[in-house]
């Protein structure tokens, strides 16, 4: 079941990379794949994910011209991120897991996006950002109108729990944003917010926040001090965020005993 999902995330990966360069590039997702450099098809047997990059030595076969790294990289991350979410919310004989996995599976092809088109142009893609809060949302309504006499309390929602999470960490960040004239943190990672605490749930979001602070100062320390980065320059925020949600829903999964923790800062 693993390698099912490992595969499944290997092509949609390859999909994500299509998608990152062709929305930048304004063009329409349903043309064949080629050569940035030289604008040559790329051949159908070129196009394995991982396996074309490493068969060609990454170079592209028609001009020589160097493949990006960020072509594999994204295909390998998408696959591991697909074989996590599939093997710790995925039971083939439970029907409401099968929602929860696909709705996580399409959450986070779509965050990847975000991720990997931040980093590349310091600018979050508003589109995808909106398909992500309505796919969201429409799971959610779903899932509650399944659940809905055994929620507890009505925090227990999804939707509620998912828009109340939103409303805190876009506030937040919108907040930053105003008060630093866009200097700490864009309007953008505002929406982002919106969306991370939608998918994370109010009870999550801190520690996604927690965890998105930790890792950004770290590394964005670690770069100082490895001098590509001088304090004065620009830290892409969403990477962050993305790798922070998603840490906080599957590091309690993957380590029972951190549930306490976790718990205790929500
Ligand atoms: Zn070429």
């Amino acid at each position: 079941m693993l390698i099912i999902f490992l595969l499944l995330g290997l092509i949609i990966g390859s999909f994500l990379n299509a998608v990152v360069y062709r929305l930048n590039a304004v063009e329409s997702l349903m043309e064949r794949s080629h050569c940035p450099h030289c604008k040559k098809q790329v051949r159908w047997f070129d196009n394995v994910p991982l396996l074309s990059f490493i068969l060609l030595s990454a170079k592209c076969r028609d001009c020589g011209e160097k493949i990006s790294w960020q072509y594999p990289a994204v295909e390998l991350a998408t696959g591991l991120v697909f074989a996590l979410l599939g093997n710790y919310f995925f039971k083939v004989d439970d029907l409401a897991t099968w929602m929860a996995t696909a709705y996580y599976l399409v959450i986070f092809a779509i965050l990847i996006v975000i991720f990997v088109y931040d980093l590349k142009y310091m600018e979050i893609p508003m589109l995808v950002l909106w398909l992500g809060v309505g796919v969201s949302l429409i799971y959610f309504i779903f899932a509650d109108s399944q659940n809905f006499s055994v929620a507890s309390s009505i925090l227990n929602l999804k939707t509620i729990s998912g828009i109340l999470g939103g409303l805190i960490a876009g506030g937040f960040f919108y907040a930053l944003a105003a008060y630093s004239k866009e200097s700490w943190m864009g309007y953008g990672d505002a929406y982002l917010g919106l969306l991370i605490g939608l998918v994370a749930g109010w009870s999550n979001i801190f520690v996604t926040l927690l965890l998105a602070f930790t890792t950004g100062s770290l590394i964005s320390v670690a770069l100082i001090v490895v001098s590509k980065k001088t304090l004065k320059s620009q830290v892409p925020f969403a990477p962050f965020l993305i790798s922070g949600v998603f840490l906080t829903l599957l590091l309690p999964k993957i380590f029972p005993q951190l549930q306490t923790y976790f718990l205790l800062f929500s």
